[in-house]
C-alpha cells in the first residue's frame, strides 16, 4: 500500500495527491482508511446535499491481489440516515483505483453543472461536461463513458436520474452489476452535479516477497473453489435463500404482515436459475461469478418495437419487490428490477415505500389525490408507474417518498426501516432486529444478526448475549471490510487466513492487534454518527415488527429495549476506545 490519496475538488476543478501512508499501515485500507477520511474532513452537522460533504470511496488491501476481494468502501454524510452513509460495491472499481496508484478518492465540493470525472494513472484527472448523458440511465451512462481501446483496468461508476433529482435513496452503478446501493450516495453525487466518475488504473501492485504471495493465494484459492464455503453463491446465488426463509416463516411478504408467501416457489432462486437466467457475472480476481443475470425483453411501441435489457437478480430485490409487495410473477419482479435500475433506485428501499404505500391506501391514510395511481399488492404496473412518480416526485406525497418518509407521518408504525434504511428481507427473530439496530450502517450485512437467529432457531434468545455476539460479528467484518473481502467470502477469510494474507504483503499484526483494528474502525462509524446526531433513545422500532410472529415466534420490544439499554453503553466504550488512538 503505497498510502497515496488522490482529492479532486469540484468547485475548482482542482486535484491533488495527499501521501497517507502512516494510516493505511495503522487502519490497513477499505473501511477504515475510509471512517477516517470522514471524521477528518465531513464540517459538523454539514448538510449532506451541501458542497463541504465528501464522498470518498477507498479501496482496500486485499483488493487485486486476492480471490473474491473487490469491495470498495463509499463513504459520506447520507440524506436518508442523517448521519453516516455507507455502502459498498463489487466490480472493478477498487482495482482500478489501486491499478491507478491510490488507496483512494475523495470528492469533495460540487460544480455548477453536470460533469464526469476522468482519472487515470501518473495523476491525470480531467472533469469533463456531461450535459450530454443529462437523465440518462446508469447503464446507458456505463456504455457511453466506455472505452474499450484503453490501457489498463478501467470502471465507471454513474448516477440515474433519481440522483440527479436527489432522491434520497438513490444508488450508484458500478460497472453495470454492482452498486453502492444503500443510503443514498446517489444523492449525494447528484448534488455535486456529478454524473460519473471514469477510472483507468495501468499500473501494478507491488508485492515484495512474490513465493510467499503465491503460496498464500493458491491457498486462499483453493478454499474459494473447492471447500464449499461459497458453493451456494455461485450455484443459486442469494436468491436460494427465498425457499429456506419461506420454510420457516420468515420470507417477509405484503409490508411484513406474514412471513410466508404462497408465490414462493415462482419467484425462489431455483425458478430463476432452471428457467430465466441467461448467465453469471464476476468480479476481478474472483472464480465465483455470483451476479446472476437474465434477459429481459419487453415490447414499447406498436409493430413490435422491442429492446432487451440485461437485468441482475439477487435475494433482496426478490423480496422488495416480490413477495414484500405480493408480487409473485418473476418476470413482474424483473420488470420493477429493472426500473429501478433505470432511474438508480435502491431496489430495497424503494420496496421498503411503496409496501408501506400500499398498506397505508389500503387503509385508507391516503387515496387517489395522493397517490395519483391505485396500489395495490401483487400489481407491478401499477407499482411502476408509482417508481416513475418516486423519481420525478410530481406532488407532496411523492416528495416524502422520495425522501424515505412517511407522508405526514401517516402509518410511520408500519413504515419498515430501522434508521431510515428499510429493513432488508429476514423476519427471522430478535437478532437480526437488534443487529439492524446497532449495526453503524443499519444494514443486514452489518453483523447478521439474521443468521444468529437462524442458528438459535427454536431456542429463546437472550438479548444481552445477542449485543455481544453481534457487536463481536460487526467488528470483526470492519476488519474484512479494511482488507476489502466481501462478505460472501467471509467463512474462507477466518482470522488466521486473514493474518497470514495481511503480513505477506507486508503488514504486520497479530490476531489481538487485528480484532482492535476493527473495533476502532467500528467505533470509529459511532464517534460519526454521534457527532451527527445519532441518539439510540430517538430509533424507532416499527411496531409492526413486534405484530407479526417471526421464525423465532412474537419479538418482545422489552427484548430489544433492553438489548439497545445494553448496546449504547459497550458501544460508548467502543467509541473512547477508538478515540484514544
Ligand atoms: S462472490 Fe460475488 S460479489 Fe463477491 S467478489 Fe465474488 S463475484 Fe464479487
Amino acid at each position: 500500500m503505497n498510502g497515496d490519496i488522490l482529492f479532486i475538488n469540484l468547485t475548482d476543478g482542482l486535484s491533488w495527491v495527499e501521501n497517507r501512508r502512516e494510516l493505511v499501515d495503522k487502519c490497513i485500507g477499505g473501511s477504515g482508511l475510509a471512517i477516517n477520511l470522514l471524521n477528518e474532513l465531513c464540517p459538523d452537522g454539514v448538510d449532506p446535499f451541501a458542497p463541504e460533504n465528501p464522498i470518498i470511496l477507498a479501496s482496500g488491501s486485499f483488493i487485486g491481489l486476492y480471490p473474491a476481494c473487490s469491495k470498495t468502501i463509499a463513504m459520506f454524510k447520507s440524506p436518508l440516515t442523517g448521519n453516516l452513509g455507507e455502502s459498498h460495491a463489487g466490480g472493478k472499481l477498487g482495482a482500478a483505483i489501486r491499478l491507478a496508484g491510490y488507496e483512494a478518492v475523495v470528492i469533495i465540493g460540487a460544480s455548477s453543472k453536470l460533469v464526469w470525472i476522468d482519472i487515470r494513472d501518473n495523476g491525470g484527472v480531467k472533469v469533463n461536461g456531461a450535459s450530454s448523458l443529462k437523465k440518462m440511465g446508469g447503464l446507458n451512462t456505463i456504455m457511453a463513458l466506455s472505452e474499450s481501446s484503453s490501457c489498463g483496468l478501467q470502471s465507471i461508476v454513474a448516477i440515474g436520474p433519481a440522483g440527479e433529482n436527489f432522491v434520497y435513496y438513490a444508488n450508484v452503478l458500478v460497472d453495470g452489476y454492482n452498486f453502492f446501493g444503500r443510503t443514498g450516495l446517489g444523492a449525494v453525487m447528484g448534488a455535486k452535479n456529478l454524473k460519473a466518475v471514469r477510472i483507468t488504473g495501468g499500473g501494478e501492485i507491488s508485492v515484495k516477497n512474490l513465493d510467499a504471495y503465491k503460496r498464500v493465494f493458491e491457498k486462499i484459492y483453493e478454499e474459494v473453489v473447492k471447500s464449499g464455503k461459497m458453493r451456494k453463491y455461485h450455484d443459486l446465488g442469494t436468491p436460494q435463500n427465498v425457499l429456506t426463509l419461506n420454510q420457516i416463516k420468515a420470507l417477509p411478504t405484503m409490508n411484513f404482515k406474514l412471513g410466508y408467501f404462497d408465490y414462493a416457489e415462482q419467484i425462489s432462486g431455483e425458478y430463476f436459475a432452471d428457467n430465466l437466467l441467461t448467465r453469471k457475472n464476476t468480479c476481478p480476481l474472483c472464480p465465483i461469478g455470483c451476479k446472476h443475470v437474465v434477459i429481459l425483453r419487453s415490447f414499447f411501441a406498436d409493430e413490435h418495437e422491442v429492446e432487451s435489457i440485461e437485468v441482475g437478480y439477487d435475494y433482496e430485490p426478490i423480496y422488495a419487490l416480490g413477495s414484500n409487495l405480493g408480487v409473485g410473477n418473476p418476470m413482474d419482479v424483473l420488470k420493477l428490477r429493472a426500473v429501478c435500475d433505470r432511474y438508480g433506485l435502491d431496489a430495497m428501499m424503494t420496496g421498503t415505500m411503496l409496501a408501506w404505500a400500499t398498506e397505508a391506501y389500503e387503509k385508507g391514510l391516503i387515496g387517489l389525490d395522493e397517490t395519483m395511481v391505485e396500489p395495490k399488492w401483487g400489481n407491478a404496473e401499477k407499482y411502476i408507474e408509482m417508481i416513475k412518480h418516486i423519481m420525478t416526485m410530481p406532488n407532496e406525497f411523492y416528495l416524502s417518498m422520495a425522501q424515505g418518509k412517511p407522508y405526514k407521518n401517516l402509518g410511520e408504525e408500519f413504515l419498515v426501516a430501522i434508521g431510515g434504511n428499510g429493513l432488508a428481507g429476514y423476519h427471522t427473530g430478535l437478532a437480526f432486529i437488534i443487529g439492524t439496530a446497532i449495526g453503524a450502517r443499519h444494514s443486514h450485512l452489518s453483523n447478521a444478526g439474521y443468521s444468529l437467529d437462524q442458528k438459535l432457531l427454536g431456542s429463546t434468545i437472550n438479548p444481552v448475549n445477542a449485543v455481544e455476539a453481534l457487536l463481536k460479528e460487526e467488528t470483526w467484518r470492519c476488519v474484512l471490510e479494511c482488507c476489502g473481502v466481501c462478505l460472501f467470502a467471509r467463512d474462507v477469510y477466518d482470522k488466521h487466513m486473514v493474518l497470514e494474507a495481511l503480513n505477506t504483503i507486508g503488514f504486520n499484526y497479530d490476531g489481538e492487534s487485528l480484532e482492535k483494528i476493527g473495533r476502532v474502525a467500528y467505533g470509529l462509524k459511532y464517534k460519526f454518527k454521534f457527532k451527527e446526531g445519532f441518539k439510540f433513545q430517538n430509533l424507532k422500532i416499527p411496531k409492526r415488527i413486534f405484530e407479526t410472529a417471526t421464525a423465532n415466534g412474537i419479538i418482545s420490544p422489552e427484548d430489544v429495549k433492553k438489548a439497545l439499554t445494553v448496546a449504547e453503553a459497550k458501544i460508548k466504550e467502543i467509541v473512547k476506545e477508538a478515540t484514544a488512538q
